[in-house]
């Protein structure tokens, strides 16, 4: 087997392994902290890493396979593979060697558990007001601010924490165990609720002055940038891989249930669902395997067709699972049901890494800028001269 294939393999063989579980650990609102250990050991966490750094070198599509399929049992699960490898790509891009070197293999085997640090109360959308100080102290800067609803942000060990330095946006690296870090659990959430979502109270938090990644006005459009811009990579395939399973289980479920002898199946209105999420489902796929082949590319349309992809797949994802808990009736409403979990999941997915109506005006920027240089390169028609007779 070639490395991709390994990487799609191994994803698979631990959904397996974990599928009968993602319902406790939904309901108890956590990963048990053995099964993050596990994900780092089965080589699940940052797998397009280079190998020196501990990932896999795994392509943009072998990465995003891997993430549906893991998307397919856990959406919680699979937050911790995106957020692992939001942190991990922008630290490989814009962290300095010594930041690469140390903190790259923890973060590939599970030893440290990351965290994404932007949302404020005013900054949610528009990270550009985060209002977050990183202030410098001799050798050291000082962080001071209230970041809201981090993923894993109750137990991560590595924290990227965006904020202002100077004026200017600036991205910091927080160990989990600076004194001033203080951690606020969220409970109860509608989704993602095994993911040990939390709002963290930094006060004054000292850090060395080398904890800082790129210089300070990098820190949204590049630092923030290429976490995001990953996030929603993997998010758009853990979509797809919900989209799948919600699919199935309500293809199943049409087929195998029989009310007055009829089979679910055999009602018009029912094979309709069945058909809308077929072409849903299609559809998301095919938009991720398109992001990946321009991520592969490094096509310069890479970014707006990853958006694409996300805003397909999460939308693709909400249909499905919105029908599949429709097809189920009351057995959709079960507190175990995996597609009344996914509704819930799939909600939150149009709404983090950019919401639907945020990507539909930068979908549509891009559709414009693409007219302009369409029409830009388009011969005109030369003018007949008309000569007075
Ligand atoms: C479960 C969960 C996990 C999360 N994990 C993280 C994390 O790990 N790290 C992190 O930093 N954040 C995280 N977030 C926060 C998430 O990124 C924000 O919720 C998201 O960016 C939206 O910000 P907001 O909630 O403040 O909504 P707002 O910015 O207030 O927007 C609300 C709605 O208004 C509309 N809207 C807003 N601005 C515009 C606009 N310019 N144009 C058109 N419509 C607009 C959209 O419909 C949007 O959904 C998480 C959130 C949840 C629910």
């Amino acid at each position: 087997m070639d490395t991709d294939d390994t990487v799609v393999a191994e994803a698979t063989d631990f959904a397996d392994t974990v599928r009968s579980a993602a319902a406790g650990w939904d309901r108890a609102g956590a990963l048990p902290s053995a099964v993050v250990a596990e994900a780092g050991a089965a080589g699940l966490l940052a797998r397009d890493l280079p190998r020196r750094y501990g990932g896999a070198g795994a392509s943009p599509e072998a990465l995003g396979e891997a993430t549906a399929r893991i998307g397919a049992v856990c959406s919680s699960l699979r937050a911790l593979l995106t957020v692992q490898g939001m942190v991990a790509a922008a630290l490989a891009r814009w962290g300095s060697a010594d930041q690469r070197e140390r903190w790259l293999p923890a973060l590939a085997t599970g030893a440290r558990v990351a965290g994404f640090a932007a949302t404020e109360e005013g900054a949610g959308t528009e990270l550009s007001a985060v209002a977050t100080s990183i202030e410098p102290v001799g050798d050291s800067v000082r962080v001071t601010g209230r970041k809201q609803w981090v993923t894993f942000g109750a137990t991560a060990d590595l924290l990227l924490v965006i904020g202002r330095l100077g004026g200017a946006p600036a991205a910091v690296l927080v160990e989990g165990d600076r004194p001033g870090l203080r951690r606020e659990p969220v409970r109860g959430q509608l989704g993602l609720r095994a993911a040990q979502v939390a709002h963290l109270d930094l006060d004054g938090v000292r850090v060395p002055r080398s904890h800082l990644v790129a210089p300070a006005g990098f820190g949204l459009s590049h630092v923030a940038g290429t976490a995001l811009d990953h996030g929603r990579y993997t998010v758009a395939w853990g979509c797809v891989g919900m989209a799948r399973a919600c699919q199935r289980a309500a293809t199943g479920h049409a087929v195998d249930r029989t009310q007055g002898e009829v089979r679910l199946a055999d009602h018009q209105v029912v094979r309709a669902m069945l058909g809308r999420g077929h072409v849903a489902v299609t559809a998301a796929e095919q938009l991720c395997r398109h992001a990946a082949r321009l991520r592969a590319a490094r096509d310069p349309d890479a970014v707006a067709g990853t958006v694409l992809a996300k805003y397909a797949a999460s939308r693709a994802a909400a249909q499905v699972s919105r029908d599949a808990v429709q097809v189920h009736g009351a057995a959709g409403c079960d507190a175990d049901s995996l597609v009344g979990r996914f509704l819930r999941d799939a909600t939150v997915m149009r709404i983090i890494e950019g919401s639907d109506e945020v990507s539909e005006l930068h979908l549509a920027d891009h559709a414009i800028r693409a007219h302009r240089r369409r029409d830009a390169a388009t011969p005109t028609t030369p003018v007949p001269v008309v000569v007075p007779s």
